[in-house]
């Protein structure tokens, strides 16, 4: 079954030394039954990954080019994060999209690089959908989940981690609301399992991202279709975030 999988996002605050005393003081108390994350700025991904060591904390890039290498001044390639001990990337997210203009077509040519570096991405997407109705049942189809996943080998797709992520709950003073979140989930499940088939959208585990607390991350991750949490604000607390990640 989908192993639940709970992601601090720090975005661009705690600097080296804070993200690697943040490790060591987690890195013995992680639950089993979980896979635990964090996106950390990406100067401070390599000595994260060197105090993490044998511990099963994932060490996640925030975004990085779609180029493996060459003349991109500034830019941060899926080769070096791979090298560095990087296993995830999270892509597309709603900051990226939203602040510096990220469109589908330059997220999937990330998706592909980070396959062909060896990094599973996990790819944001906030609930811009069209309705259809199909038989007289209302259909929702994520355009964005289609073509940022565009050429994806289908043998790659079910390691892929999909996030939720509505714009309104991201970084708000809005609640998170377990049911939006189901629905959500459910709806991006379903649209997977009508563009490649059930097993596929069996397999990918689909997050729920936006104002998720240690108040209330144990009734979202309580819904069938949620197989995780994508938090910002509240990871950065250690204690916060232990509660977090032993919610149950
Ligand atoms: P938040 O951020 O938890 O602070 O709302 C979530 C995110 O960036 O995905």
């Amino acid at each position: 079954m989908r192993k639940p999988f709970i992601i601090a996002n720090w975005k661009m605050n705690k600097n080296v030394h804070e993200s690697v005393d943040f490790v060591r003081a987690i890195k013995e108390k992680l639950p089993a039954n979980k896979e635990i994350g964090i996106a950390a700025q990406a100067v401070s991904l390599y000595n994260m990954k060197k105090v993490a060591g044998a511990s099963n904390l994932q060490i996640i890039a925030q975004n990085a080019a779609a180029e493996l290498e060459g003349p991109y001044t500034g830019e941060i390639s899926m080769r070096s994060l791979a090298d560095a001990g990087v296993t995830y990337v999270m892509l597309g997210h709603l900051e990226r999209r939203r602040l510096f203009n990220e469109s589908n077509t330059a997220i999937n040519q990330k998706v592909l690089a980070a396959l062909k570096a060896g990094i599973v991405p996990i790819i944001c997407t906030d609930e811009e959908m069209v309705q259809t109705e199909v038989n007289g049942k209302i259909h929702y189809v994520f355009q964005q989940l289609k073509s940022v996943l565009r050429d994806v080998p289908v043998n790659k797709l079910s390691q892929i981690v999909i996030s939720y992520e509505p714009s309104w709950a991201v970084g708000s003073s809005h609640q998170a609301n377990p049911e939006i979140a189901e629905e959500g989930c459910q709806a991006i499940r379903q649209s997977l399992a009508d563009t490649y088939n059930n097993d596929i959208a069996d397999k990918m585990r689909i997050l729920y991202g936006g104002s998720v607390n240690p108040h209330n991350i144990y009734q979202i991750m309580s819904k069938p279709n949620v197989d995780g949490a994508l938090i910002g604000r509240a990871s950065l607390d250690i204690d916060s975030f232990l509660q977090m990640i032993n919610y149950v």
